[in-house]
């Protein structure tokens, strides 16, 4: 295993604090921490009048089973962005990513004041590994950030790429899994354990619980305890860590819905396809990114029949970002996209 010395590549800031402890001693009549006594009755299965466990116990050691990792290594977050928020507060700059991507990497490290550099990736959506790696030997980035699948291009990026920045940095090196389960690439967990400046971002929101806020990461347990520092202490709600450890449990449903967006998102590709003046791009996630002559045309067009894009003008030029639906709100997209192309 690659030597990386974690407490070295701590803010000085952070590296002396000691992470909150909210005690939990076994005790018939709790009166130590201000709660009321009265739960709210209409919530009856949450005891809404006491804090949530602020470790998020029973929701990571199902995590831990699930990812077949240790326990150690697992941090909670108010979804993935809060985790992002964490690891930059950790560490600090100079945070390096591509460009596009999840702009969340950027606004956070700008709020933070720590300086951020943006590498654009190639013609393919990849990443531009001979720009990273001169980066990464001149800049020496405290934190990486990588989004395969990628937010908004919809493409993983090569593993081989990937693997090379792991080994070259001397830094933390962040993959963000948020749209892994409608990906056919493999996942870089199994790498964690050789690859002690690895981080593995997830997240339930794409999979249907993005009103819980819940993102977790998977890291060497001496990030988890460096990172666990600068965590609010009942960041995550004890609604959102009860109901999602109840759908880590019953995975059938949450199977058969990414079943239903991998068949829709192949029918929207081709139907794009099939259309004069639009240009779909393969996709990996649970949207796709497509080109159009005049996209603020059509984003107005779809607009005006009821349908929501996302125009991504000013990031990738003539480009739109659809979202998969339900196969009728897709049919209804594709529709209104002829019609706008066709002046139908
Ligand atoms: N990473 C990526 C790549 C995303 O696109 C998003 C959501 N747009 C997130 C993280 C944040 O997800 P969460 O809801 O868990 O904060």
């Amino acid at each position: 295993m690659k030597k990386i010395d974690i407490a070295s590549l701590v803010k000085p800031n952070v590296r002396s604090l000691r992470a909150y402890e909210a005690a939990e001693i076994p005790c018939r009549i709790k009166l130590d921490a201000n709660e009321s006594p009265y739960a709210f009755k209409s919530l009856k299965p949450f005891k809404t009048n006491r804090y949530p466990d602020p470790e998020a116990k029973a929701l990571r050691k199902l995590i831990a089973r699930e990812f077949k990792v240790r326990y150690e290594n697992i941090l909670h977050g108010n979804g993935s962005d809060e985790l992002i928020y964490y690891l930059i507060t950790t560490f600090g700059g100079p945070v390096l990513y591509p460009v596009p991507t999840f702009s969340m990497y950027g606004i956070i490290a700008q709020a933070l004041g720590e300086k951020k550099i943006e590498i654009p990736l190639d013609k393919e959506f990849d990443l531009n590994t001979g720009e990273f790696l001169k980066i990464i030997r001149q800049k020496k980035p405290k934190l990486i950030f990588l989004s395969s699948p990628n937010n908004p291009t919809g493409n993983c990026f090569s593993k081989g790429r990937i693997e090379k920045m792991v080994q070259a940095t001397k830094g933390l090196i962040v993959i963000d899994e948020a749209y892994k389960a409608f990906s056919g690439g493999g996942s870089f967990v199994p790498l964690l354990k050789k690859n002690k400046n690895l981080i593995i971002l997830k997240t339930l929101s794409k999979i249907g619980l993005a009103g819980l806020r819940v993102g977790f990461m998977l890291a060497h347990s001496g990030i988890i305890k460096e990172v666990n520092k600068v965590r609010l202490p009942f960041n995550l709600n004890s609604i959102s860590q009860s109901m999602a450890a109840e759908a880590l449990r019953s995975k059938s449903q949450m199977r058969k819905n990414v079943k239903s967006i991998l068949i829709e998102r192949q029918r929207l590709f081709q139907g794009m396809e099939e259309m004069n003046g639009v240009k779909p791009y393969p996709s990996d996630a649970n949207f796709i990114l497509f080109k159009v002559k005049d996209p603020d045309k059509i984003y107005r067009g779809l607009m005006k029949r009821g349908v929501l894009v996302r125009n991504m003008k000013g990031i990738i030029k003539g480009c739109l970002r659809v979202t998969v639906g339900m196969p009728r709100e897709n049919t209804v997209f594709l529709k209104a996209l002829k019609h706008l192309l066709y002046d139908l």
